[in-house]
């Protein structure tokens, strides 16, 4: 392997490729785009263009792409050579800056929810220079946002580029109000990726999971998780040759890809890069997903980045670390030493604690997906109920603010902002509270709840939009206030007091938190549709249009296209369940069945008693016959499903076909432990999670 710093980012159009290749002047315009978010001036875009396939012809690429996020969650390219020709039969390599800037894809086929019968086909993509372009399988892929003609948008980072920008915008003015002249405040997130590697020759057998992602059948296998030896364990020998070509593969595209190590669950594994911007660590996360399931094929493995693939095992997640931090590096979520530090920073932890009371809903939502539905609420992933933890230390601070009871013993005054400093705050002690779906962590949030499929620009839109929102409000109020300090900690008091309901540092997974939230008034949505239909709630139209980040349309397009997903998730799960059954698991039940039967007509023709395989026949029969009613239950459910209103009908899946689905599979999971091996039509829990 060549040197690392060599390799890093070597696939990348960067800052040190930008300042090498581009003209100083060019250069510096481009920067200041880059930095502040200025306009870009398009008589610099053609110098850009003609350096940058300068650079990529050099790297062996033939082709470029405008490498785009649509609402599908996935990324979108249309790949186009740079070949021009000249006339002569001959040709050249070009590259204009109109083709960099603005690309023209057919938006006809990714999902409107609705906008497009306002608009016409077709959409343009507009490179964000924030981004840096990259090489991928010799294509010069440009980050851009995805817009239709009339400038609806289509994507999923362009309203994320909006958040950041009203984030900064408001952080700024509190910032001011301390004294601080930042210039530009950056949503930095770093996103922990969970995973599944199975064996390639194993997927190839199981329809469900090619079809859908996760197995619809399965027992539980002879051994889970139970003896927590996978965590942190030992990396197979083939997993690890993975991980260091994934390292490799990542660290080339300059994805800064820090931790691999194994998972809770076995055959379960995860991936940390070090945290960037919010724009550039969805990107690169984005990026990320595609390269591992590439790479996994190379060493005859199929990535799995479904959320829940396995029942009865842990399911995957996608941990969201986020926090604000100037552009001199000063992190706003860290605690500081000193009382003044320790003020602006406790003002910040209350505008998060209330962007999250305000928009439990709104974060739920961006975490709703019919394969996180498994995830949310069962027992290794936070519940669907949203509540902050913030560990005891803090704890026991903001309960000094609200009650204004003396603080640690009799040793210091009341909390007083602003003068008393806080007690030391543990950065990320390993004991903290696991089951919490948002938890401090030292000098940063996480967000436990986005599922390992999903692209966590909807998460990072969400959590900035809120605490945008709650920044420009305390701004408005204390930058009217007479008296600073006083202001200050009369809102930090009045507003933790107002919020301290969504302050959990209990067990998540307690069998009674859902009955003390719902005393506490906090939302318990328990499935995607019962999120969903709360994105246009009033509230959450006001959030988005105030801070001109979605408009109605584009919510409402949001939450249809949400709605439909589902409901064609759980369609194609039941269709594959049924096909699964009637073609294979029954087949296997009736032709084991008939085959030991035989064996005891023989064996009862010489006389031999046979009683214990006659019992064994008598009960797959038994179980068969059930099944097959189930079965038929199924299908009359999928039959039966309403259309036309898209709400209805995703509540219909969730309420109907998914429990008949997993009706039939608890029988069909019982008849695969009494059916030989020889006849089972698939690859079992223990072949796919426990090969060498
Ligand atoms: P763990 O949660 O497994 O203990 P770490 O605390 O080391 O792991 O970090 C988890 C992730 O949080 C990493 O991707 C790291 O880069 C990211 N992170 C650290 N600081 C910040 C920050 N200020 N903003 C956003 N993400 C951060
Ligand atoms: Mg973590």
């Amino acid at each position: 392997m060549t040197q690392v710093p060599e390799l890093f980012g070597s696939m990348v159009f960067n800052d040190a490729v930008m300042q090498e290749r581009l003209p100083k002047n060019v250069y510096r315009s481009l920067r200041r785009t880059i930095t502040e978010g200025t306009a870009l001036d398009p008589t610099v875009a053609d110098v850009v263009a003609s350096a940058m396939k300068d650079w990529a012809v050099s790297k062996g690429a033939t082709h470029f792409t405008h490498w785009f996020q649509p609402m599908t969650g996935v990324t979108a390219e249309k790949h186009d050579a740079f070949l021009s020709p000249c006339g002569d039969g001959t040709v050249i390599m070009e590259f204009s800056g109109k083709e960099l800037i603005k690309g023209e894809p057919d938006a006809s086929s990714f999902p409107s929810g609705g906008l497009r019968a306002t608009f016409e086909a077709r959409g343009y993509t507009t490179w964000d220079p924030t981004s840096y372009a990259f090489i991928k399988d010799n294509t010069l892929c440009i980050p851009t946002a995805f817009c239709s003609y009339r400038g609806e948008i289509l994507d999923k980072k362009t309203p994320l580029l909006r958040s950041m920008d009203v984030v900064s915008r408001e952080a700024i003015r509190v910032l001011r109000l301390f004294g601080k002249e930042a210039r530009r405040v950056t949503a930095t997130v770093g996103p922990e990726q969970e995973y599944f590697l199975i064996n390639k020759s194993d997927y190839a057998k199981r329809p469900d999971l090619i079809l859908t992602g996760r197995t619809l059948f399965g027992a539980p296998s002879p051994k889970g998780q139970e003896m927590e030896d996978h965590y942190f364990g030992s990396i197979r020998p083939r997993v690890k040759a993975f991980m260091a070509d994934l390292d490799e593969a990542l660290w080339k595209l300059g994805i800064c890809a820090k931790t691999e190590h194994n998972e809770v669950a076995p055959s379960q594994h995860e991936m940390a890069p070090l945290f960037a911007t919010a724009n550039l660590a969805s990107d690169q996360n984005q990026l990320a997903m595609e390269v591992m399931k590439k790479v996994a094929d190379k060493h005859g493995f199929v990535c799995l980045l479904h959320e829940k693939p396995f029942e009865g095992v842990n399911g995957s997640g996608k941990h969201n670390n986020w926090s604000l931090s100037t552009e001199t590096g000063e992190n706003l979520l860290d605690p500081g030493k000193t009382p003044m530090e320790n003020a602006q920073f406790l003002l910040f932890l209350t505008a998060v604690i209330r962007a999250v009371d305000d928009y439990q809903d709104l974060l739920r939502i961006s975490v709703a997906s019919a394969g996180n539905d498994h995830r949310l609420g069962a027992n290794e992933a936070p519940p669907a109920i949203v509540s902050v933890y913030i560990g005891d230390e803090l704890a026991e601070v903001v309960d000094t603010i609200i009650s204004g009871a003396p603080h640690d013993g009799e040793k210091r005054r009341a909390m007083d902002i602003g003068v008393t400093a806080l007690p030391p705050i543990p950065l990320d002690n390993s004991d903290r509270n696991r089951t919490s779906p948002f938890a401090f962590t030292g000098n940063k949030f996480e967000f436990r709840m986005p599922g390992s499929s999903f692209n966590i620009a909807c998460t990072n839109i969400m959590l900035n939009a809120a605490v945008a929102e709650v920044l420009r409000d305390y701004a408005d109020e204390l930058e009217a206030a007479k008296n600073f300090d006083a202001a200050l900690s009369a809102l930090i008091r009045r507003e933790l007091t107002a919020h301290e309901r969504i302050l959990f540092n209990g067990n998540g997974y307690g069998a009674d938190w859902p009955e003390e939230a719902a005393r506490r008034g906090l939302m318990n949505l328990r499935n995607t549709p019962e999120a969903l239909v709360h994105f246009d709630d009033e509230k959450n139209l006001r959030l988005f249009t105030s801070l001109g980040i979605y408009t109605p349309e584009e919510v409402h397009s949001r939450q249809e296209i949400g709605l439909e997903e589902y409901a064609k998730t759980i369609a194609i799960e039941a269709k594959t369940s049924l096909d699964l059954l009637k073609k294979q698991i029954i087949p296997a039940c009736i032709a084991y069945s008939g085959d030991v039967a035989q064996g005891v007509a023989v064996k009862q023709s010489i006389g031999v008693p046979a009683e214990s395989e006659t019992a064994l026949v008598r009960a797959i029969t038994d179980k068969t016959a059930a099944l097959m009613e189930r079965t038929a239950a199924l299908e009359a459910a999928v039959n039966a499903a309403p259309e036309g209103d898209m709400a209805g009908t995703a509540r219909y899946c969730a309420e109907t076909v998914l429990p008949a689905m997993e009706d039939a599979r608890a029988l069909a999971d019982e008849l695969e432990l009494l059916v030989g091996q020889d006849h089972w039509p698939f690859p079992t829990y223990r072949d796919l999670l426990f090969y060498v």
